[in-house]
């Protein structure tokens, strides 16, 4: 029988070394040896898997890979040092000079500006497509089309994306569709499952869940892993052994601490929604999110972030977040600490008025990373901040 996510996440393990440790041992090692001269070349001729130099692998990473593939049932992975070199890495091994991305419009900000600002330096270029016209998706087809590209739930705006219907899409014009899961967590959601090729986290936020690492990861079909492992194995932005280990340690409590993160959201969104000083709440398991069948569908639970927008305009909003006492004011999310930030003039604030205005964020919307404390105390801090 195959073994449950949780079990997968304790019990994927490297072998143990000689000394029989329980649990896996962190190998800051730069580089490995060889047993003889033949041993050498065959390594180099990649003959045999096994470890050269902690650029391209290192036991460590590779734990980390094995979780995250089995999580996500995945062929095949490559960890990198944060969730934008993994970002970067895979369209640049996987597009030519001449290809078109397909991406949707609300996308984490730094991918948007990777495709706005540097990709064009290599004439990779890109259209944005509106999640709630997904019919349009395919009249923005070019013959350079290479790459789907999408986020669910997205960020700041929490809003859904349908992911059998982009899975379908993908198939019938054999593009590569590539998801950023790092909102959901493979614990919620796996997008493979729909038809994904490719799916990417920053391992920042959910997987390592106690704000104390960047890292990166892609994982999907061992062909198109192979193109993102050449590259990457050459450019140098491979993910240290000891964030490495860290985050495997982290994925031991994922689900558990994903059910109190999800558990704690719903209670908030709940809160809010009846609140007279908030003109709206955005949460993927409030029965009023307009694609609350499609999360119901996909997600396992609705996510650690709600999205509001405080009644009162930019002056509310910036009483309200000098109100707040217990919650962080910073730009993490999936962290065990509640946080709360305002996307116009933080992780946002790159984007035109208009560019924002077309992903819904407005002057007053707050977005709220909801943490593990104890929820009665995350309730209590915003209404006295709402008050
Ligand atoms: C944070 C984030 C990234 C980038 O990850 P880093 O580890 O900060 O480089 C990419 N996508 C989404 C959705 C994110 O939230």
């Amino acid at each position: 029988m195959e073994k449950k996510f949780e079990t997968k996440a304790i019990r994927t393990q490297i072998e143990r070394s000689q000394f029989l440790e329980h649990s896996v041992p962190m190998y800051l090692t730069s580089s490995f040896v060889f047993e003889d001269a033949e041993d050498m070349r065959a390594s180099f001729a990649e003959e045999k898997e096994r470890n050269i130099y902690s650029r391209y692998s290192n036991p460590n990473s590779s734990e980390f890979i094995e979780k995250v593939c089995q999580m996500e049932g995945a062929e095949d992975g490559f960890a990198f040092a944060s969730g934008m070199a993994a970002v970067f890495s895979t369209f640049a091994a996987l597009l030519e000079s001449g290809d078109h991305i397909l991406s949707a419009r609300s996308i984490f900000g730094s991918t948007h500006t990777l495709l706005t600002q540097f990709l064009p330096k290599w004439n990779i270029g890109h259209s944005y497509f509106k999640i709630d016209e997904l019919e349009e998706i395919e009249r923005l087809i070019t013959p350079n089309t290479k790459v789907i590209y999408a986020e669910t739930p997205t960020n700041p705006g929490v809003d859904v994306l349908d992911l059998e219907a982009l899975g379908k899409i993908a198939k019938k014009h054999q593009l590569i569709l590539i998801i950023d899961n790092c909102f959901a967590s493979p614990y919620l959601q796996q997008p493979i499952k729909f038809g994904a090729d490719l799916v990417i986290h920053s391992g920042t936020k959910l997987m390592d869940g106690q704000g104390r690492v960047l890292a990166g990861i892609t994982v999907g079909t061992k062909a198109l892993m192979d193109k993102v492992y050449r590259f990457s194995r050459i450019t140098g932005p491979a993910l240290s052994p000891f964030n490495a280990w860290v985050l495997s340690k982290s994925l031991e409590t994922l689900g558990l601490r994903v059910d109190r993160h999800c558990a704690n959201a719903l209670k908030l969104a709940e809160f809010l929604e009846g609140h007279e000083s908030v003109n709206w709440v955005r949460y993927p398991f409030l029965k009023s999110h307009p694609k609350y069948e499609i999360a119901k569908r996909q997600m396992k639970l609705g996510g650690c972030v709600v999205a509001f927008e405080v009644a009162g305009g930019i002056a509310a909003g910036r009483k309200f977040f000098d109100a707040i006492q217990l919650l962080s004011l910073s730009a993490n999310l999936g962290d065990s600490r509640s946080i709360v930030t305002h996307p116009a003039s933080t992780t946002h604030s790159k984007l035109s008025l208009e560019e924002r205005a077309a992903v819904g964020i407005t002057d007053g919307m707050v977005r709220v990373s909801v943490g593990l404390e104890h929820i009665d105390d995350i309730i209590q801090d915003i209404a006295q901040a709402l008050n």
